[in-house]
């Protein structure tokens, strides 16, 4: 997330925490690569620019003379400038308190919208709020089945209508459904096309009159750069908004484009999409997304994963079995998947502070590739196999590579190496898992 800004930004402030004393050359150069790398990933020029010089009078008051650590100071108070671009007071949705509340999601074409409405429901479905998907995306052919696979993948409920081509008439019917079946949230995906297009705009005012959403956000794809401010601008000013999601912020996104909406339009960004899995969806925090882009990790999102997924009656049968050398192709599938709805490696290391991504980049692609063809084996084999790593003779092994599309000989590295991490972990656990039970109550630290 943020990579650009974030992989330029960290080299600059590395540079400078290691240096105890600062002269005027070293400012002017910090702020001249800071105003470059902001520029670069796509902040607009003059939120540069109110940013450089609120940093250079706050340098200008500090005696850096007397300071231990001034390359600290420095980069606090671009955190602290980012951080108040960021910050808002309404980040939380919206929500009646005696009715369904409607959130109306809106944006251009492929800005992640259908992908959005998906993980919204999910999300809120984790945490035990009855939410309604309505398909109302007519426009883009493939729209209503896009969501009604993701509902079906995910468990979420959803309202469709494929015999009525009017989206204000689908809307009014799932108003009537969510009312009668005590929906808490209904979240409404809706037709997009380009931002000038006036017969959409004009549709959703339609729409938006109708449902008189507690919510109305623009979903904005942050790999478009500089044009999601004029499209931020234009759909606020025509119809009006309360928020923002900004998707794509794993990929190699010029993210800056995020600071440049909000300093531009006001409005609140309420979630980020990191991913195109429907649990790759985080809420926002300012602060944890400035310290992501100065190079400084996000501990606290990835503690708060890490904490959804830890089933303590898990571990501990876990344990149990790892101790008693049981551990099987069941056990070892259950902890990819834990792994995997954390959201993809990358951004499970992105979120570890100090480590650059860009130097395990390819190692991390060559594990989640590991991992996938770990996957596929597994999924080949039989029950009876699964339980039993023992019996993969020579034939069975054939048949399982076939079965996965592998080649022989990677089904023998990856039992191979399944052998080894078995062996590994047993003495890892210790006898009787005492040193995992070590293990677990130092994670108490993440709850
Ligand atoms: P819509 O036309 O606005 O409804 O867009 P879609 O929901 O169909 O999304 C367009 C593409 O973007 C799809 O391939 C999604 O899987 C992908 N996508 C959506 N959100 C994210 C995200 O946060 N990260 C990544 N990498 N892909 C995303």
């Amino acid at each position: 997330m943020f990579e650009n800004l974030s992989a330029k930004l960290s080299q600059i402030t590395r540079k400078l925490i290691n240096q105890r004393r600062l002269n005027e050359n070293d400012i002017n150069d910090f702020l001249r690569q800071i105003r470059i790398a902001l520029l670069e990933a796509d902040v607009n020029f003059k939120v540069v620019k109110v940013l450089i010089d609120s940093i250079r009078n706050e340098i200008t008051d500090t005696n850096f003379s007397k300071s231990l650590n001034p390359g600290q100071i420095l980069v606090e108070s671009l955190k602290e400038q980012l951080t108040m671009i960021l910050k808002s007071d309404d980040s939380e949705l919206i929500k009646s308190n005696n009715k369904c509340s409607n959130i109306l999601l809106v944006g251009i074409q492929g800005s992640g919208k259908t992908t959005t409405a998906a993980k919204l429901s999910f999300y809120l479905n984790k945490l035990n709020q009855k939410t309604l998907l309505v398909a109302n995306d007519l426009v883009r052919p493939a729209a209503i089945d896009q969501l009604i696979k993701l509902s079906n993948d995910n468990d979420l409920d959803i309202y469709y209508d494929k015999n009525i081509n009017d989206a204000i008439k689908i809307t009014e019917n799932s108003l009537k459904f969510s009312g009668n079946n005590q929906y808490q949230w209904a979240i409404i995906d809706t037709a997009g096309r380009s931002q000038l297009d006036e017969k959409m705009m004009q549709e959703l005012i339609a729409i938006k009159n109708k449902v008189k959403p507690e919510e109305c956000i623009l979903v904005v794809d942050s790999m478009i750069g500089q044009t999601a401010v004029e499209i931020a601008n234009s759909f606020n000013e025509t119809i009006g908004l309360t928020g923002l999601i900004i998707t794509k912020l794993d990929g190699d996104s010029k993210g800056g484009s995020a600071i440049s909406i909000v300093k531009e339009t006001g409005l609140p960004i309420k979630f980020i999409g990191t991913g195109e899995k429907v649990s790759e969806f985080d809420k926002f925090y300012p602060e944890r997304i400035t310290s992501r882009i100065l190079g400084m990790g996000d501990l606290q999102t990835l503690a708060e994963k890490a904490n959804e997924q830890i089933d303590y009656e898990k571990a501990e049968n876990l344990t149990k079995k790892i101790t008693s050398d049981s551990f099987d192709f069941n056990d070892l599938l259950d902890q990819m998947k834990s792994i995997q709805n954390m959201g993809s490696l990358e951004n499970i290391i992105n979120m570890i502070p100090g480590i650059n991504l860009n130097q395990m980049g390819s190692k991390l692609a060559e594990n989640e590739s590991k991992m996938n063809k770990m996957k596929y084996m597994i999924d080949s084999m039989t029950p009876i196999e699964r339980r039993n790593p023992n019996i993969l003779n020579a034939s069975r092994r054939k048949r399982i590579a076939t079965g996965a599309g592998l080649a022989p000989v990677e089904v023998n590295q990856l039992i191979n190496q399944f052998n080894q991490t078995k062996k590994m972990m047993k003495s890892l656990y210790g006898k009787n898992g005492r040193n995992l039970n070590k293990l677990m109550k130092s994670g108490n630290f993440l709850k």
